[in-house]
Parts: C-alpha cells; structure tokens; sequence
C-alpha cells in the first residue's frame, strides 16, 4: 500500500506574472529537519572552533560569491516573486551588503570587562548554537540574510525555512555559500510547509533561537510554542504604517515620495506606509496632485527595465486585496494588466472611515486609505490608532514638530521627510503587534549571543598570605 504522507511532498513555485508553473521543489519532512539540526551541531562547533578572522574572510568571500552572482539572483526572484528587476538587484546586493556589513563585526564581538572587588569579571559572548530562521514571501532574499548574516557572524549555524511560494533564491544563495567556502551544513535550506518544516524547527529541542519574520497570526503561535521550551525568538510582523502630511510640509515633494511609499513591491511591505494621514488645510490640493501620480504608475512586467510595479504573489493574496476593496469604495485607481498573473491596480481609498477594515488590517497589497486631520494631537491620535507600530513617516518642515511627533509615534522605525525605513546600519523591528527584538544595525551580531559573566578570584590561599 502507498504510504501517504499527511502535508504535501512538493511545493510549486509559480510565476506571479503569468500564473505558470516554474519549478517544483521538495519539501522538508521533519525527519530532514532532525537530521539538517544533527549535521549544523557539528558544523556550528567547528565554526565557533575557527580564528574570528578566518570566519570574516569566509563571509567577505561569500559576500564576492554573491556580488558575482547579483544578475542570476535578480531574475530568479523576478521569476518565482514577481518582483520588479531593479528591485531583485537591490535586494541581492543586500545580502552581500549584509554577509560584508556582520563580517566586519566577527573580529569585534567584544565582551566587557567589569570592576568588582576581589578579582576580575569579564564577559563573554558566545553563539547561541543552530538559528532557525523562518522567512517570509515578500522579500526572501533580504529578510533571510537579516538573519543569517549575523548568526552566522556570531558563529551560530543557520537552517532556513523559506516561504512555500518563494524557496528557489534561498536555495541558491546556500549553493553560493558552499562555492564561496563555507563549511558543509553550516548554513542549510530547508523549503517546505509553514506548520511542518517550520514548526519542526520551532519544536525541536537543538534548535537555540527562532528569528520569525511574518504575520502576526503566525508569529503569536510561533511564540507560544517557543515558550514552552524558553526558546529565544525574535518576531518580525505585520504593519499599517502612517505617512502624516503637515500643512507646513513641502508637498510637492510629500507628493512625489507618496505613490512608492506603499506601492513598492506592489504594497507586499510590511513598512508599507498605508495610512496617508493629511491635515486638513492641504488635503484637496494632495488629492489633486495624487491623483496623476497614481494613474501614470508603470505596472506590468516585472523583468522589463521600466516597470515600477509588478504582480502579487499568489491567487490568493490577490483574493485577499480584492476581499478590502469592493468596487463601490470612492478612490483614485491606477491600471494593471489583464488576464493571466496576480494583478491589482494602485489604489488610494478617499472617504474612507478611520476605522473602516482597509484603514486597519493590514492588507499587504498596494492599497492605502487617506484620511484627513485637524492638528498635531490629531495626527498623534489617528497614527497610533492600530494594533501595529513597525514604520512610518511624517512630512513638516518645523524641526520642533518633527521632534514632537517622532518621539509621540509608537513604532520602531520613523523617517522624517523621506520614507526610509530598513537600512542595515541601523536597527529594525516594532512596537506592539508588530513584534519585538530588533534586527539590523550595530547590535545584530549580539542577537545571536548569550552573555557568559565570568569571575576571576585573586584572593590569595590562606597559606601564601
Ligand atoms: P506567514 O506568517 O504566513 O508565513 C511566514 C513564514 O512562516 C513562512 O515561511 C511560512 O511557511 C512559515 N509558517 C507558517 N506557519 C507556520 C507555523 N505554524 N510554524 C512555523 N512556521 C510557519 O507570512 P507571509 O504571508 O509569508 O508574509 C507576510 C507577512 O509577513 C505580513 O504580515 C508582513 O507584514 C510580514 N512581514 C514582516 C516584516 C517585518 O520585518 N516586520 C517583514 C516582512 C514581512
């Protein structure tokens, strides 16, 4: 009798644009999962065993593997996620920027040393063992480097799981990383279900930290569960962030920066600023200047040079942007093409109330709603009316309100004047529902660390004194 297995073999990797079929990848039982965990124990104790410089030469030297190979990564993600070409190559030059940016901090991962009496205290950072990271669709290429790069900086091993629509970069990238050098299961790829590759790496016990980068409905679970066994766990989640326009801003240039801001990677942004918060006083004039700015947005072939946006990433999650945007609520619509592909045009919502469903949830697709505001409490008030607080914006040329309002926004990530969010220099990560931990920036490599305090005594023997 055939034995069947109760979670599917294979996962079919389907190009966004045109809805066809480009590869069928296997998917990880847990039985590899335990064995994938098994081979990283041992490869991470050589690693952690290996001269700090010859850890960072590795990576410097995955970090040129990956350089090398920026055109080949960017149309493959192009392929399976639909991803507009200039923004591949951004992406795959994020990761080397990544592997180049944590192999500086190998030979600088410093511990302190501490004044107390009666001897010497010092502390050590040490790897915390195998890193489970598990990935999301909207952006598999930097996001598993996020937490990849400083794991393995920090000399941890790393097994990730990257989303069942979006494996075939992740794979490519651990090929690049065995070309480049770096020891055999040190850094492995396991693609395949949500609740079964990942939730075996969740489970099991040789798996020190979880760094999950996803819903926030899945990440509640996920911690959870990570609980039961004090797993350490980082949650990357959900967002609805603001973009609040002052009347005293410049709005041109408010204008300019808007239609991006949420329509990058076709709003498949967790720092999508969704939320186009605009005071009163300027309110029609942004709508007029808008309006043109949306419409003439290039959508369409994500490999051609010009696109600006391209497809979703699935059937359904074009069912879930359809499911917010009935064809009745009044807005400014831009085009998309027809037929075959996860198409949905660039939507603002106008007249929308605050606490309408696409004013709130998140809908992870290139919709935002504009509301209008009275004054700068107002603006405080309605930004932080949501569950979320990973990113936003605000747009003044009063430096004393730019103060004000950053400082009054709960959420992680705020950029006054521009919509910069994810820079690796810095850190990244939310408030609230949108997770906790931080990831990026001078501190990464110490995420994957545990703090050792050792104490030297110097008190002499009784017999020498
Ligand atoms: P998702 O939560 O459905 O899946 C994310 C990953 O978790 C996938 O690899 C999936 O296979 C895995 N997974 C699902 N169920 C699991 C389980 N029970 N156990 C272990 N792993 C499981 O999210 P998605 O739809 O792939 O991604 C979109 C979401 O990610 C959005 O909510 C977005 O805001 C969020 N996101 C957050 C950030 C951030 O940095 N805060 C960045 C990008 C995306």
């Amino acid at each position: 009798m055939r034995n069947v297995l109760p979670y599917a073999s294979h996962h079919e990797v389907l190009n966004p644009a045109t809805g066809q079929l480009v590869r069928s990848v296997p998917a990880t039982t847990p039985d590899e999962v335990d064995a994938a965990v098994f081979l990283a124990a041992g490869a991470q104790q050589r690693w952690a065993a290996l001269a700090p410089a010859d850890r960072a030469r590795l990576l410097r030297r995955f970090a040129i593997a990956v350089d090398e190979r920026i055109e080949e990564l960017a149309r493959l993600e192009v392929l399976q996620a639909g991803h507009t070409i200039g923004n591949a190559r951004w992406e795959a030059g994020n990761v080397r920027d990544l592997l180049d940016f944590a192999a500086g901090g190998v030979e600088r991962l410093s511990g302190r040393q501490i004044p107390v009496p009666g001897g010497l205290d010092i502390t050590i950072l040490e790897p915390l063992g195998v890193i489970g990271v598990i990935a999301p669709w909207n952006f598999p290429m930097p996001i598993a480097a996020w937490g990849m790069a400083p794991a393995l900086a920090a000399g941890n091993a790393v097994l990730l799981k990257p989303a069942e629509t979006t494996p075939l970069t992740a794979l490519r990238l651990a090929e690049i990383a065995l070309e480049a050098g770096l020891p055999e299961h040190l850094f492995q790829v396991l693609p395949g279900a949500g609740d079964v590759a990942g939730g075996a790496l969740v489970e099991h016990p040789g798996v020190a930290k979880i760094v999950f980068t996803g819903s926030t409905r899945v990440g509640k679970a996920i911690m959870a569960r990570c609980a039961e066994r004090v797993k350490r766990v980082t949650l990357e989640l959900g967002g609805k962030s603001p973009n609040i326009i002052f009347s005293d801003a410049d709005l041109e240039a408010a204008v300019a920066a808007t239609p991006m801001s949420f329509l990058d990677n076709s709003g498949q942004d967790c720092c999508a600023r969704t939320r186009i918060l605009v005071q009163r006083p300027v309110y029609d004039r942004f709508l007029e200047l808008l309006a043109p700015a949306i419409e003439s947005i290039a959508v369409g072939d994500p490999a051609d040079e010009k696109t600006q946006m391209g497809p979703l990433i699935s059937q359904a999650q074009l069912n879930r942007v359809r499911s917010y945007v009935p064809d009745e609520l009044p807005g400014i619509r831009g085009t998309a093409p027809e037929g075959p592909g996860f198409w949905f045009p660039p939507t603002v919502l106008t007249d929308i109330a605050a606490d309408a469903p696409a004013a709130v949830e998140e809908v992870f697709g290139p919709v935002a709603a504009v509301l209008p505001f009275d004054d700068e409490s107002d603006a405080i008030r309605l930004a932080n009316a949501t569950e979320y607080g990973l990113s936003g914006s605000l747009w003044t040329r009063d430096l004393g309100r730019a103060i004000r309002v950053s400082r009054a926004v709960a959420a992680g990530n705020l950029s006054v004047n521009s919509h910069s969010s994810v820079r690796y220099w810095t850190p990244f990560g939310g408030y609230k529902q949108s997770g906790f931990g931080r990831e990026l920036g001078p501190d990464a490599l110490t995420a994957f660390t545990e703090t050792k305090n050792v104490f030297f005594s110097s008190t002499p023997r009784v017999q020498e004194v």
